[in-house]
């Protein structure tokens, strides 16, 4: 078995334990998600060769007017945008870990929670937001993880609720 974090071959120990490379408390069914954003290089250079091109034909025609101003500005800020969703906001280190505690949220808002397995009922994800949903076994909401620690990848949020939902029933089977 590797560890579900780092891949440290934790070949010998025992079936629960601590990874002795990251400090995982893992166990056979533990699951690690980084939560990373989506990179989109391709956008930033789209944004780029835009901005590029706009500058060139103002400096060729000489006299600019109000008009590219404006166009120079959206296409300098669609760059930056993309350039910080793709490249810095993505590097965030968030961290979902389910394991037989519960779940482990490590959020880049410093806000590291863990929800135990008693207070949760379900996971799902509120329509408008897009947020992560922990209700508990009343319905009721316990926590929410906000579609931004997800660095905004859906994937993520969808990945980690289907996770949650599969694992609540191994750990936590309904007698
Ligand atoms: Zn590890």
């Amino acid at each position: 078995m590797l560890c579900p974090r780092c891949n440290y071959d934790l070949t010998g120990l025992p079936e629960i334990h601590t990874c002795p490379e990251c400090g995982l408390n893992y166990d056979p069914d533990t699951v690690a998600i980084e939560l990373r954003g989506v990179r989109h290089p391709v956008a930033v250079l789209f944004w780029a060769v835009i901005w590029i091109a706009l500058l060139v034909f103002i400096l060729q025609r000489g006299a600019p007017r109000m008009r590219d101003w404006f166009f120079l500005t959206v296409a300098g800020a669609g760059f930056l945008v993309d350039l910080y969703r793709s490249f810095i906001r993505s590097g965030l280190r968030n961290r979902l870990v389910i394991n037989h505690e519960g779940l482990h949220f490590k959020l880049s808002c410093g806000d590291d929670r863990i929800v135990r397995w008693e207070e949760i009922g379900l996971a799902d994800r509120t329509w408008v937001t897009g947020t992560l949903r922990i209700r508990g076994p009343d319905g009721s909401s316990v926590f929410v993880c906000p579609f931004a620690e997800f660095n905004r990848n859906k994937k993520m949020v969808l990945r980690s609720i289907a996770e949650i939902n599969r694992l609540k029933k191994i750990y936590t089977p309904t007698k």
